[in-house]
């Protein structure tokens, strides 16, 4: 089996179990505790797109809310061979704790296609896209629902969906996606924000452990937008990236990677594979090299009961969204490996995300420094949050950010009470 297969089919049993955790920690309530473990609303759409050979050919997408009870809908839409609704789902859940976690005042979504963009051409997926972005209807929109870049969708992609969205308005809305170009109303520094804000949490964690960022050594798989935005600012810090891979494999050197080589033969070859100057490693294999950092950046369900006692990092940062199952939380805490969750180490991009939008509803626009300062602000807050909960109640940073998480949405819940 996989670890694509593996991750898919448990997201939404892993993110239930870590949800329960926190339930039982908060002894909440039998009521909330059934209301917050449900998404509200799903929609599954089945769409024909023609091809460029001329052929059709039908697609599934999901959209997922999880819970909009602190505000609209959130979350990115994600092009994989391997995504379906379970997948949607547990990724939707992970929005709405990573909202409340950073508070920023959105509910939880996400949403998907399942196809291999890979085998598409450009055409074919912005036909992919504009269908898609109609079937969803009004589900989505600036005040209900915004969607964002995800795994295998980008700025391009964000600009289709705005331009479908407001050709069927027949005047233009900005705020109805993030991380578009900044060309139409995209914020500078959402591109870079999901690394910048994985690499502000990981300078928080090493100052908690003693650890210099000078010469640590840092692992990464996945060098997607999140991914290698990590590697290249903890470069910037003085850390020696010795390993990054992505869906094809790896690719380690002792001595540190020459990044922007790296992306190069990246955007040249399709992957890092086959850098000058590396030595090949599997995905497996690069998840227990020796290193201080690892980053997990790619996708869910990587690092299990199988392989936790084999991680030699002492910082695990999690870029993606669910890479450790609970099995593993467990082995790593016994360990003394400090897991930065998912929840909190990611939150950047939907922080930045947010700054877009408010940039969007007001007509004015920020400027570089200004939206990192705001983002490392935000970010370092909601990390002492998490780190004093943890301290208090002796637990690990996963329980405590998703307390912190679970409780706000909980009193959101109950404060507005169950209608009618
Ligand atoms: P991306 O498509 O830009 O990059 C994904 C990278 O992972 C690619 O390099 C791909 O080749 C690699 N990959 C895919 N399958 C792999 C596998 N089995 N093993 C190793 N590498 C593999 O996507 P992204 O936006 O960087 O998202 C990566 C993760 O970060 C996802 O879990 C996503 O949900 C999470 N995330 C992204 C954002 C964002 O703003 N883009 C924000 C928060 C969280």
């Amino acid at each position: 089996m996989t670890q694509e297969v593996a991750g898919a089919s448990s997201a939404w049993q892993v993110a239930l179990q870590q949800y329960d955790r926190a339930a039982d920690k908060l002894n909440l309530g039998p009521a909330v505790r059934e209301v917050l473990r449900n998404p509200k609303r799903e929609v599954t759409v089945h769409f024909p797109v023609q091809l460029d050979d001329g052929t059709i050919k039908v697609f599934t997408g999901y959209r997922v809310w999880h819970n909009v009870t602190r505000g609209p809908a959130k979350g990115g839409i994600r092009f994989h061979p391997l995504t379906d609704l379970q997948e949607v789902r547990a990724l939707s859940m992970y929005m709405t704790w990573k909202c409340a976690c950073v508070k920023i005042p959105y509910g939880g979504a996400k949403g998907g296609v399942t196809c291999d963009p890979k085998k598409m051409s450009s055409r074919e997926l912005e036909r992919l896209t504009r269908r898609f972005t109609t079937e969803l209807g009004e589900m989505i929109g600036p005040d209900s629902d915004i969607p964002a870049p995800d795994v295998n969708t980008n700025a391009q992609v964000m600009a289709w969906m705005m331009d479908t969205y407001s050709m069927h308005r027949g005047y233009s809305v900005t705020g109805v996606v993030t991380g578009k170009p900044v060309s139409i109303g995209g914020s500078e520094g959402r591109q870079d924000a999901t690394g910048r804000g994985v690499v502000y949490m990981i300078q928080e964690a090493a100052k908690s452990i003693d650890l210099d960022l000078r010469g640590a050594r840092v692992a990464v798989q996945g060098f997607g937008n999140a991914g290698e935005a990590a590697a290249r600012f903890l470069g910037e810090l003085g850390a020696r990236v010795v390993a990054v891979s992505d869906s094809r494999g790896g690719v380690f050197s002792e001595d540190g990677l020459d990044l922007p080589l790296l992306t190069r033969h990246k955007q040249e070859t399709g992957s890092v594979i086959g850098a000058p100057r590396t030595q090949a490693l599997s995905n497996d294999e690069l998840l227990e090299t020796d290193c201080e950092i690892l980053i997990p950046a790619a996708l869910e369900g990587v690092i299990t009961e199988r392989n936790a006692a084999r991680i030699k990092a002492r910082i695990i940062a999690e870029a993606a969204n669910g890479p450790t199952n609970p099995e593993a939380d467990d082995i790593l805490r016994r360990r003394g490996t400090v897991v930065i969750p998912d929840i909190l180490c990611n939150a950047g991009g939907v922080t930045v995300s947010y700054f877009e939008w408010v940039q969007d509803r007001e007509e004015f626009f920020w400027s570089l420094d200004e939206i990192n300062a705001r983002l490392r602000r935000i970010m370092v807050r909601a990390y002492d949050d998490v780190q004093r909960t943890a301290s208090e109640h002796d637990i690990d940073l996963r329980l405590a950010a998703y307390m912190l998480a679970v409780s706000r949405v909980a009193e959101a819940t109950m404060t507005r009470g169950i209608y009618p």
